[in-house]
C-alpha cells in the first residue's frame, strides 16, 4: 500500500479566499494543536471566471499570502513546517494565463481542481450548494455536466503543471441527482492512469466525511490508484481553523478496510 502521511494536512484555506474564515495564523495554530508536522495552504486561484462573487484570491491577495506566509514560516519554524501552495481552478480558455501566473511564485504544491464550468456567458460553480447553481445544473443535465467536468480535468492534467489532483469526484457533491455512470467511471480511471504516468498525487480529501461519510474519491478509486502506484496525500480542505486535519484519525482504519477488500461507508 502507498503510505499516507497523516502528519501533513496538505489542503487548507484562509480568509484570503473570501469564503473561508480565520487568518492564516489561526490555521497554523490549529495544526500545532492537532500535532501536525506540516501544513500546506492551498489557496484558490481562478482566472477569467464570470460568476456573481469572487471566491478566490486576487493578485493583491496573493502578495499578502506570500508575505504573511513567509513570516509565519519563520515564526513557527520550530513547531510546524508551513507550505505555501495553490489550488488552481482549470479554465480551458485561460491556460496560457494560468501558466504565466504560476510562474510568478515558488509553490510548495500545485493542486488542480475544476470548480467553474462555462455555460454561455457565465460560469457554473460545480462545488457550490447554492440553490440557483443546483437549479441551473438540473436544467442542463447532471450527467452531461459531470462528463464535461471529468473530461476537462483530464485535459487539464496535460496542460497545467499540477503536483496533486484535488477532490476528484467532488463536483456536484451537493446536487440531489448526483450519480456516476459507467462513462464517468471510465473517465475517472483514465485520469488515474494519467496521474500514474505523470507522477501526480491523488488527494484523499477528508471533507467528504462530512458530506457522505467517506472521503473523496470513493473506495474503489483509491484502491485502483494504489494498484497503479499513484501517490496519495491527505487534505482536509479546511475553510475554518477547527477543520484542520479533520477525520485524519479515521484514515488508517479506512485504508486498512480497503486493503482487506471490505466495503466501507
Ligand atoms: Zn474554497
Ligand atoms: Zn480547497
Amino acid at each position: 500500500m502507498t503510505p499516507l502521511d497523516l502528519k501533513t494536512d496538505g489542503h487548507v484555506h484562509s480568509c484570503l479566499c473570501h469564503h473561508a474564515v480565520g487568518e492564516m495564523e489561526d490555521y497554523v495554530l490549529a495544526a500545532c494543536d492537532k500535532g501536525l508536522e506540516r501544513l500546506i495552504f492551498l489557496e484558490h486561484f481562478e482566472i477569467g471566471i464570470r460568476y456573481f462573487e469572487t471566491t478566490w484570491l486576487t493578485a493583491a491577495d496573493f502578495e499578502v499570502y506570500f508575505t504573511t506566509g513567509r513570516a509565519l514560516q519563520r515564526k513557527y519554524r520550530d513547531r510546524v513546517d508551513i507550505g505555501l501552495g495553490v489550488e488552481v481552478g482549470y479554465n480551458p480558455e485561460k491556460v496560457a494565463e494560468t501558466i504565466a501566473f504560476l510562474r510568478q511564485y515558488d509553490w510548495d504544491r500545485i493542486g488542480l481542481s475544476y470548480h467553474f464550468l462555462r455555460h454561455e456567458d457565465e460560469h457554473l460553480n460545480l462545488l457550490s450548494r447554492k440553490t440557483e447553481n443546483m437549479a441551473k445544473c438540473s436544467s442542463l443535465g447532471v450527467k452531461e455536466i459531470l462528463r464535461a467536468y471529468f473530461e476537462g480535468l483530464r485535459q487539464a492534467l496535460g496542460q497545467l503543471p499540477a503536483t496533486v489532483l484535488c477532490h476528484l469526484d467532488a463536483a456536484l457533491r451537493h446536487h440531489p441527482e448526483i450519480m456516476f455512470d459507467n462513462d464517468h467511471k471510465q473517465l475517472m480511471e483514465a485520469i488515474l492512469v494519467e496521474l500514474a504516468a505523470k507522477d501526480i498525487a491523488l488527494e484523499i480529501n477528508t471533507s467528504g466525511f462530512d458530506h457522505r461519510q467517506q472521503p473523496y474519491p470513493p473506495p474503489w478509486l483509491i484502491r485502483q490508484a494504489q494498484e497503479l502506484g499513484v501517490k496519495l496525500v491527505a487534505g482536509s480542505d479546511a475553510h475554518r481553523p477547527q477543520d484542520v486535519g479533520r477525520y485524519f484519525d479515521r484514515l488508517p482504519m479506512y485504508l486498512l478496510s480497503l486493503e482487506s477488500g471490505q466495503p466501507h461507508g
